[in-house]
């Protein structure tokens, strides 16, 4: 890093983890060439959005905030304002900011996420703006310095891209092909994480489960994690996000088996009915869905299971949707993402017809949260009188003296206790179960 700041950048991520991590690799770039980091708009020199265009919410948010920026470059022409991620990703959007927002001056995709320097300078040295979207075939770069805040939790990714095309979805679009990265380049990372006190990693893919198919040297993702479980030190494995078609019993055993890989299963369901999960083309039904929780809790009793569903598919019936009721009611999951479809240019499902209403989704996706929120709360209001290994995050904002932290099952966990204990793994009981978090008690430990 160089020693002298020569500005201060902000850095506003919509979107997923692998966003947040894209952020990161984008913070680690401009560190470098000298620039700090700010929370404030206004004492930046650099403004960045990593966007997101899997959602139209997250979508119209880039939108809002890139018009009220217009007058903070008019206040301060020297400000440069960029737009990175999978938005200018797809097909013509990139030209569509630079028409639209003039006052932006750096405009790139995903593909070229390693090369903010080149672009800065470009910028710098034109004066235009630059408009640099690099298609999807994209090879993995390796060693962009990356920065990540200083805590327990690190992003490591293994997989960049998507082959499944699910019929509603940009992603495959924006982000390419499945490329994984080296297994040696992963280990690597993951040892000097752990070495720097991250303790708790989660390794990243649209996909993981297709990771190394395209490698040299045969290694699956099962293989990966065996690897990386030997690093001394690792507290800590988790991984995200997993497709319910690929989760081999080979997997299952390996998760089993790797006392760092956490139980907690983020298998995305999508819907409920047969008929709606061939058109979104996941290539699993409901029987087969649940099979491998069955097979999962069966394996390993006191896993969580969360997931992503989606109401308002095109020719979502009444009956479709009380499947999707259904099977929440069966798997009992102990927490979902949950969300109203919405149209993606470009995707097959953007051309089906049977749209469904918006009232009809809305009252859909109120029902689904309802029903999902009370089944939350069971799980979690059945926890109590357990003992729980929790892994201390911090202190919570207001009491020094009270801590967060997490199961392995990934369940947010309150409890008092003295703040040298961030950092450490503890026994607490389990006293309360709410919605979302549980309330505890440390127990003695020697
Ligand atoms: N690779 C992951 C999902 C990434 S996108 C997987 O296969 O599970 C995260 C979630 O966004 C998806 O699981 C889906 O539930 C939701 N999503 C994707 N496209 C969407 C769309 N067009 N409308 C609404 N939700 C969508
Ligand atoms: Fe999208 Fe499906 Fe790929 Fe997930 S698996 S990123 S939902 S295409």
């Amino acid at each position: 890093m160089t020693g002298q700041t020569i500005g201060n950048y902000y850095i506003h991520v919509f979107g997923c983890q692998m966003a947040e991590h894209d952020a990161e690799m984008l913070a680690g770039q401009l560190e470098e060439r000298g620039y700090k980091p700010t929370n404030e708009q206004t004492a930046a020199d650099i403004i960045l959005l990593v966007t997101c265009c899997v959602r139209e919410t997250a979508e119209n948010k880039v939108w809002g905030l890139l018009g009220r920026l217009r007058q903070l470059k008019q206040k301060k022409p020297e400000l440069i304002i960029a737009v990175s991620g999978c938005l200018p990703q797809q097909a013509d959007v990139g030209e569509n900011i630079k028409q639209r927002f003039p006052h932006v001056d750096i405009i790139f995709g995903t593909h070229n996420n390693h090369q903010l320097a080149q672009l800065l300078n470009r910028r710098q040295q034109y004066g235009q703006t630059v408009l640099d979207i690099h298609s999807g075939a994209g090879t993995v770069t390796e060693g962009v310095p990356v920065r990540r805040a200083p805590g327990i939790k690190a992003l490591v990714t293994v997989m960049y891209g998507c082959n499944n095309f699910c019929t509603y979805c940009i992603v495959p679009y924006v982000r390419g092909r499945e490329r994984s990265r080296k297994p040696a380049d992963i280990v690597r990372e993951v040892e000097e994480l752990v070495s720097a006190g991250y303790q708790d990693i989660t390794l990243l893919g649209q996909n993981v489960n297709s990771y190394g198919k395209e490698l040299d040297s045969p290694c699956d993702f099962a293989d990966l994690l065996q690897r990386l479980n030997q690093i001394t030190g690792l507290e800590r494995l988790r991984y995200t996000t997993s497709h319910p078609r690929d989760f081999t019993d080979k997997l299952i055993a390996v998760v089993a088996a790797c006392d760092q890989v956490c139980e907690n299963f983020h298998l995305p369901m999508q819907a409920g009915s047969d008929h709606i999960l061939k058109k979104m083309n996941r290539g699993y039904n409901r029987a087969d869905y649940l099979n491998l929780v069955e097979k999962i809790r069966h394996k390993i009793p006191g896993a969580s299971i969360t997931t992503d569903i989606m109401v308002g598919f095109p020719g979502e019936t009444e009956a479709d949707f009380k499947e999707t009721l259904d099977i929440v009611r069966r798997v009992k999951f102990d927490s979902a993402f949950t969300f109203v479809y919405n149209i993606r240019q470009g995707t097959l499902a953007a051309k089906m017809s049977g749209a469904v209403p918006a009232e009809v989704k809305t009252s859909r996706i109120q029902q689904l949260i309802t029903l999902q929120n009370e089944i939350s709360l069971a799980n979690n209001r059945n926890l109590a009188g357990a003992v729980m290994a929790v892994l201390v995050e911090g202190t919570t904002k207001n009491n020094p003296d009270r801590l967060s932290g997490r199961t392995r099952t990934n369940k947010l966990v309150f409890f008092d206790g003295k703040p040298d204990l961030v950092g450490k793994t503890v026994p607490v009981r389990i006293n309360a179960g709410h919605m979302t978090y549980l309330d505890g008690e440390l127990m003695n430990f020697g």
